[in-house]
């Protein structure tokens, strides 16, 4: 079977947990490749990749590669393009994936695909638009199809590869490397998920009312092990950092389950959260359009309903 690449997302060495997802994908369509971009591969991450299926891990070991911003991640799996023929291309359909994958493909002459919530066989990609009121199946028509595929499509299943590692090295563009990076500033992290790998997020609206009101949706968060949201409508009004906004011009997620509290369920917002399996709402305006999305609905005044329900998942914990 052909080779499928996958671009490893990874921080401080450890493996995000969408190229398991990815692996997972490539392998039910090829034979999974891993593509580590940069310096610091560690043990414990060529054990990863292979227990999720990678057969072969190539490495590219240039610091070049992460010194300056995407373009030169583009250019080396372009040059692996040319040099393995691989049956496709999977990367994570965040922001720095996207753009990834446009350069990839104007470099090796391609369509692309973005947003992808499932690939079948023949490289059959599912996107899920309007509001999630249409799915839309498209494949790639010229080139090697590239695929961002969103974080949570697809739960992780291990099933060991080889994991052989083959060094790469790449040379870069001066075009490459017209932009560096000069400082990186590390956000500080609490203890919740990263907005768009959490497998549950729980979402504020207009309807939390203040600042100080967001921390009944942070203890529910808290309660499920989930990350939290916002609307633009909290964020904008001082709510809540513009971080966690979810929605159009903030942050896609595609959990397991999203839960929206006082939100009215505006396109806007939805186009960052309709591909999630389970919509919870909870929302006092029993006309929200919100209700036409979600999956389950609560009727209620979220000040309510919310601490209720972090005592009820706390007392079962
Ligand atoms: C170009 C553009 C881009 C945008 N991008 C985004 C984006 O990325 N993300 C985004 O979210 N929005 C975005 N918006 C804004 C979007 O149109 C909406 O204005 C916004 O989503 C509304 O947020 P909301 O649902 O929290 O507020 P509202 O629409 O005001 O809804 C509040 C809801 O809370 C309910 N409620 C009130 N009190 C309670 C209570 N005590 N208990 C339970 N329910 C209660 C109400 O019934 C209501 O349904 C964008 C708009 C534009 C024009």
């Amino acid at each position: 079977m052909s080779e499928i690449l996958v671009l490893v997302e990874q921080v401080d060495g450890q493996v995000k947990k969408v190229t398991l997802e990815l692996l997972t994908l490539a392998r039910s369509l090829g034979t999974p490749a891993a593509v580590w971009a940069g310096p610091g591969i560690t043990p414990e991450a060529k054990a990863r990749l292979a227990e999720y299926g990678a057969e072969k891990i190539y490495v590219a070991p240039s610091s070049d590669i992460v010194d300056y911003v995407v373009a030169p991640k583009a250019e080396l799996l372009a040059q692996l393009v040319a040099g393995k023929s691989p049956a496709a291309v999977l990367v994570a359909a965040t922001a720095e994936g996207k753009e990834i994958a446009g350069r990839l493909a104007i470099k090796t002459d391609s369509g692309v695909i973005t947003d992808a919530v499932g690939l079948r066989e023949g490289f059959v990609a599912d996107q899920s638009i309007f509001g999630g009121g249409v799915n839309v199946h498209a494949k790639v028509r010229k080139g090697t199809p590239i695929v961002a595929v969103r974080p949570n499509s697809t739960a992780p299943e291990p099933a060991a590869g080889a994991g052989a590692e083959e060094e790469v090295s790449v040379t870069l563009s001066e075009a490459a490397k017209a932009t560096r990076i000069v400082e990186r500033v590390k956000q500080e992290k609490g203890a919740r998920p990263e907005l768009t790998e959490a497998a549950i997020v729980v979402s504020g609206g207009r309807g939390v009312g203040s600042a100080e009101n967001f921390a009944i949706i942070e203890e529910l968060a808290d309660a499920l092990g989930a990350a939290v949201g916002a609307s633009r409508a909290a964020t904008d009004a001082g709510w809540y950092p513009h971080q966690f906004q979810v929605g159009q011009t903030g942050k896609t997620v595609s959990p397991q389950l999203y839960i929206a509290a006082g939100i009215s369920g505006a396109i806007q917002h939805r186009a960052g959260m309709q591909t999630a399996k389970t919509i919870v709402a909870i929302n006092k305006d029993p006309e929200a359009p919100i209700f036409e999305l979600a999956d389950y609905g609560v009727v209620g005044d979220l000040h309510q309903v919310v601490p209720q329900l972090t005592e009820e998942v706390n007392k079962r914990k």
